[in-house]
C-alpha cells in the first residue's frame, strides 16, 4: 500500500478536495466582481473602525475576520475525498476535485512512475467521475492505480470514460497500470493501518458510503444519499455506518424545503444528518455536496436553518425527557478543508 508522504500521524486524517454536488460551480466573472465589491466595502468599514488597521500587513487579518460566505466561499469542484494515515492514502471518488489532488501526488512517487494509488468509488454518477481524465498519475508509466467499488461495473465505467469520442486517450494507452477490485457489501477490507467497510446509502442508483477505522476511531463518508432510512430499524444492516463514529461527512445538498420538493433526487438536508448524529452520538458532522445552484449566501442560509433545527431539537429533548440526544459539533465543509479524526 502507498505511503502518505510527509504526513506522519497516528490519527486518521482527511482532506476535502471537492464539496460541490452534481456539477462544478465556478463563479462567473460577474459574481466574482460582486463578491469583490462586498469584500472591499467590508474592508472600508473595517478600516474606519481604526485607522491603524488600513495597511497591507493587515489584509490577511481582515480576510480571516470575515465569515466564509463573505470571503472565500465553499469551492466549486465536485466530490473527491482523501483519507490518510501513517501508512496509507485512500482517495474516494474522482470528481473534478481529483485534478488538484493529482498534481499534489505528482510531487511524490507518482511523478516518477513509482506511485501507487488506491481509489474507491461510491457510485458512478458523472460528478464523481468527471475529474478522472485529468488525474495526472493515470498517465505516468510505472504507476499502479488500484480501483475499488461494490458495484460490478467498475471496469466497464473506465472503458467508457477513456474512449473516443469522449476522450482522446484510450484506456489501454493511459500509461499507468490499472487494477480493478470488487468490494463486498459490509465486509471490511484492510488498507495498511486503515480498515474500510462499505455500507449502502439511499440514492437512485446504487451508492455505497465508507466507514474508515483506525485505533478505535472512525470516520464515515455518507455521500451521495437522500437518507430515506433514518430510524435504527430502517437502517438495518447499514446502521453500523453511523455508529461509533467520530466524524461523519454527510450529504446536505438541499435546504429542508428543497428536500421536500425533490423527493427521489437522491440528496439529503443537514437536519437528517443532525438527527442521526444526535441520536448515535457522532461527535462531529461536516456537510458537503452543496448544490451547484447554491451561492455562498444560500449555503450560509442553510447553515442558519440547520442551527435553528439543531437548537430546537436539543431543547425539545430536554423538555420531553425522551431518549437523550448528544450535542454535535457540525459545520458546512469547504474545498481544501482538512480534518483529524
Ligand atoms: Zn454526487
Ligand atoms: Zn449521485
Amino acid at each position: 500500500m502507498s505511503q502518505a508522504d510527509n504526513k506522519s500521524t497516528s490519527r486518521i486524517k482527511a482532506k476535502l478536495w471537492g464539496v460541490r454536488g452534481s456539477l462544478p460551480a465556478p463563479l462567473t466573472p460577474e459574481a466574482l466582481q460582486n463578491q469583490m465589491k462586498k469584500v472591499l466595502s467590508d474592508y472600508q468599514s473595517w478600516c474606519a473602525l481604526d485607522s491603524s488597521l488600513g495597511n497591507s500587513r493587515n489584509i490577511d487579518l481582515f480576510l480571516n475576520s470575515l465569515p466564509r460566505h463573505r470571503s472565500l466561499g465553499y469551492g466549486g469542484n465536485t466530490p473527491c475525498f482523501e483519507v490518510f494515515s501513517d501508512q496509507q492514502r485512500i482517495i474516494v471518488d474522482g470528481g473534478s476535485g481529483i485534478r488538484l489532488l493529482g498534481y499534489e501526488l505528482m510531487k511524490g512517487p507518482c511523478g516518477k512512475g513509482q506511485g501507487r494509488v488506491d481509489l474507491l468509488f461510491t457510485h458512478f454518477h458523472w460528478d464523481h467521475l468527471m475529474g478522472l481524465p485529468f488525474f495526472a498519475p493515470l498517465f505516468i508509466p510505472g504507476n499502479q492505480i488500484h480501483l475499488y467499488s461494490v458495484q460490478p461495473e467498475l471496469q466497464v465505467v473506465f472503458q467508457t470514460l477513456f474512449r473516443k469520442p469522449f476522450f482522446p486517450v484510450e484506456l489501454g494507452n493511459l500509461g499507468a497500470q490499472l487494477f480493478y477490485h470488487q468490494l463486498e457489501p459490509r465486509r471490511p477490507v484492510e488498507f495498511g493501518d486503515l480498515r474500510v467497510t462499505p455500507y449502502e446509502l439511499d440514492h437512485p442508483d446504487p451508492c455505497w458510503g465508507y466507514k474508515f477505522e483506525k485505533g478505535g476511531r472512525a470516520l464515515a463518508y455518507c455521500v451521495d444519499t437522500e437518507c430515506k432510512r433514518v430510524s435504527r430499524d430502517d437502517l438495518g444492516l447499514d446502521l453500523p455506518l453511523y455508529q461509533g463514529v467520530d466524524t461523519m461527512i454527510f450529504d446536505a445538498q438541499y435546504t429542508i424545503m428543497e428536500s421536500l420538493e425533490k423527493v427521489n433526487w437522491g440528496h439529503a438536508t443537514a437536519s437528517l444528518g443532525l438527527e442521526i448524529a444526535m441520536r448515535e452520538g457522532i461527535r462531529r458532522v461536516v456537510f458537503v455536496h452543496h448544490d451547484p445552484a447554491s451561492s455562498s449566501e444560500k449555503i450560509a442560509a442553510a447553515e442558519n436553518q440547520a442551527r435553528e433545527y439543531y437548537t430546537q431539537q436539543l431543547k425539545r429533548a430536554e423538555t420531553e425527557r425522551g431518549a437523550p440526544l448528544s450535542s454535535v459539533e457540525w459545520l458546512f465543509g469547504y474545498e481544501g478543508m482538512t480534518l483529524e479524526v
